[in-house]
């Protein structure tokens, strides 16, 4: 018979976050993959447990998610964990739970500590509908590209970032999608925990570069589609007309387009276009 795969988080400051199933699973598996393994032994030996490691980490990820897929093929079980927080968010898992679907072997969720979720919970932002973009490339003209994908998006944006590169990102974010609130969650779970709020402009001189942080962005107030039909409401009417003709609408279709992006009625559309 298969082993089972657990995918356990693991706390991202405070060992207290440890869940008792996590503890559980990780004293009865019979090996654990782990990102770091000096990092996952430090927690291991904080809660008395002693088991064999696999180190499984981004560069290696295919070649010893096919060595866990054999272990698991043999009836083993297996944990896999990241440094910190949920594997796969931002983190290896993704090869490992793909093979074992294809062969399949069971994966089980052992849930816990997640620092996008923890962060966005506190924001004071919407948590309504949210978009997990992760780390932003460190290449700035990626950057800008995948700042630029979402400054029309509505729904919070929650970006990881290091200490070290904070400044420079939030100088990117505030190029692209502007003055924006945001809201710095640092040091999440720990003895330094904070949230700093305002708008980019007030914090960017006046925050310390330092800690884990991760940044949450207020949704855009309009969206594409809004913006777009506001450009269009300042248009005159003829540009607007010949906005929809170079679109192949036909007149009827025009009429009932402008009325409907102007808020006018559509008879009094017509009349204007009545002789043109
Ligand atoms: N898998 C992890 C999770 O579930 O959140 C994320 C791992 S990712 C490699 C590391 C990034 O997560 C950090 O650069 C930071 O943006 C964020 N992070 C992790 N721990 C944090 C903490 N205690 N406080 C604030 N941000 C944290």
């Amino acid at each position: 018979m298969n082993g089972e795969l657990y995918i356990v988080a693991t706390p991202i400051g405070n060992l207290d976050d440890v869940t008792i199933r996590a503890l559980e699973i990780l004293k009865k598996v019979d090996y654990i993959a782990a990102e770091d393994t000096r990092h996952t032994l430090k927690l291991l030996n904080h809660f008395d447990i002693s088991k064999p490691l696999i180190s499984y980490y981004k560069e290696n990820e295919k070649t010893k998610s096919e060595l866990i897929i054999e272990k698991l093929l043999d009836g083993k079980n297996i944990a896999l964990v990241s440094d910190a927080g949920t594997p796969g968010i931002s983190d290896p898992g993704e090869e490992v739970i793909k093979k074992a679907i294809e062969k399949n072997i069971k994966i089980v969720p052992i849930p816990g500590a997640c620092a996008a979720i923890n962060a966005i919970i506190c924001s004071g932002f919407s948590t309504k509908e949210f978009e997990f973009i992760g780390f932003l490339s460190a290449k700035r003209s990626e950057k800008i590209k995948k700042l630029e994908e979402l400054k029309y998006d509505t729904r919070t944006l929650i970006i990881y970032e290091a200490p070290h590169k904070l400044e420079n990102t939030l100088n990117c974010i505030l190029e692209v999608l502007g003055d924006r609130k945001i809201c710095i969650a640092r040091e999440l779970t720990k003895i330094h925990e904070e949230f700093i709020r305002g708008k980019i402009s007030e914090l960017i001189n006046n925050i310390e570069y330092r800690g884990e942080c991760v940044i949450l962005i207020e949704g855009a107030e309009i969206s594409k589609k809004e913006q777009d039909i506001e450009d269009l409401s300042k248009l005159s009417l003829e540009e607007h007309y010949n906005y929809y003709k170079n679109k192949n609408f036909t007149k009827k279709e025009i009429i009932k387009q402008i009325a409907k992006d102007r808020k006018m009625e559509k008879n009094e559309v017509y009349q204007y276009f009545l002789n043109k």
